[in-house]
């Protein structure tokens, strides 16, 4: 059964802001995309990734993460960051009695059909919860610093964002209770200044047929990466974090990721030849 969800779609399309609609990436690896939602090998994550899996660790948001500590300096002291996020944590403690969140439904996995037996849709939210009889969809990040706009994860210009994946947890959550829900981000960074956000994201009329265009899309560009052989597409994006390849990564990344197992501790041969 493949399983669409929202990462696999983010990794094909991006939202443009100035065109106000998804646009597709020229750079997404076809067989990096495949060896993660088809053969459901493991990427590695990026330091701001693997921060964030560690707070909501600590929060008790994801009792199952795969990491639950942080790279450590000399005798096992913690870095900065380290301690910065411990930190946050307790900032985040402030936000839950502040909304009277009761965490009792954390890791909460939506499935709904898209083609019977062949094709399903997926999302977990972080935390789903019930306030004044609105579902809540709580979804904890982590990022260097709240106030830099830099880049596809920049959370300093909010009306900028794309927000695929509170508009397909609210389409999967829609298909299966006839409800919407409100859309909670709870963003922390490791900044010395230790800033933290709450960004509020109503869903728009159109949410739902954008996400229905983005699944349909998503099928047809996979019949052609099929009948393609899911070719490599190199990329510094890409090859930094695929299963495959690791030259990119630097070190604090390759501590986060020892003892883990990938299919290899070198790049894929097509990477090899292009990087040479
Ligand atoms: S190392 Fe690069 S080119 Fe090779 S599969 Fe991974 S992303 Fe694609």
């Amino acid at each position: 059964m493949l399983k669409i969800t929202q990462s696999s779609m983010k990794r094909i399309f991006v939202w443009d802001y100035k065109q106000d609609q998804y646009v597709r990436k020229d750079s997404t690896c076809p067989k990096c995309w495949k060896a993660q939602y088809i053969d459901g090998m493991r990427t590695k994550e990026s330091k701001s990734q693997a921060m964030g899996v560690y707070l909501e660790h600590i929060i008790g948001v994801n009792p199952d993460a795969r990491i639950t500590d942080l790279p450590r300096k000399a005798k096992g002291i913690k870095t900065a960051d380290h301690y910065r996020i411990d930190r946050q944590a307790d900032m985040f403690r402030g936000v839950v009695a502040k909304y009277g969140l009761k965490l009792d439904n954390v890791q909460v996995s939506l499935t709904v059909p898209w083609i019977k037996g062949r094709v399903e849709l997926n999302g977990t939210l972080d935390i789903l919860d019930i306030i004044e009889n609105m579902a809540h969809n709580v979804d904890v990040k982590v990022c260097a610093n709240v106030t830099s706009d830099f880049g596809e994860f920049q959370w300093a210009e909010p009306e900028k964002k794309d927000y695929m994946q509170a508009k397909m947890y609210d389409y999967l959550f829609y298909r299966k209770f006839k409800k919407h829900m409100k859309h909670v981000f709870l963003v922390f960074d490791y900044s010395p200044q230790m800033n933290h956000k709450e960004i509020i994201y109503d869903i728009g009329e159109n949410d739902h047929e954008q996400i229905e265009y983005l699944i349909e899309s998503t099928l047809s560009i996979l019949i052609d990466w099929h009948h393609d052989g899911y070719p490599t597409v190199p990329s510094v994006d890409d090859c930094r974090y695929c299963p495959f390849g690791s030259r990119e990564m630097n070190a604090y990344e390759k501590k986060i990721h020892e003892g883990f197992e990938f299919f290899g501790d070198r790049s894929c041969e097509d990477f090899i030849s292009k990087a040479e």
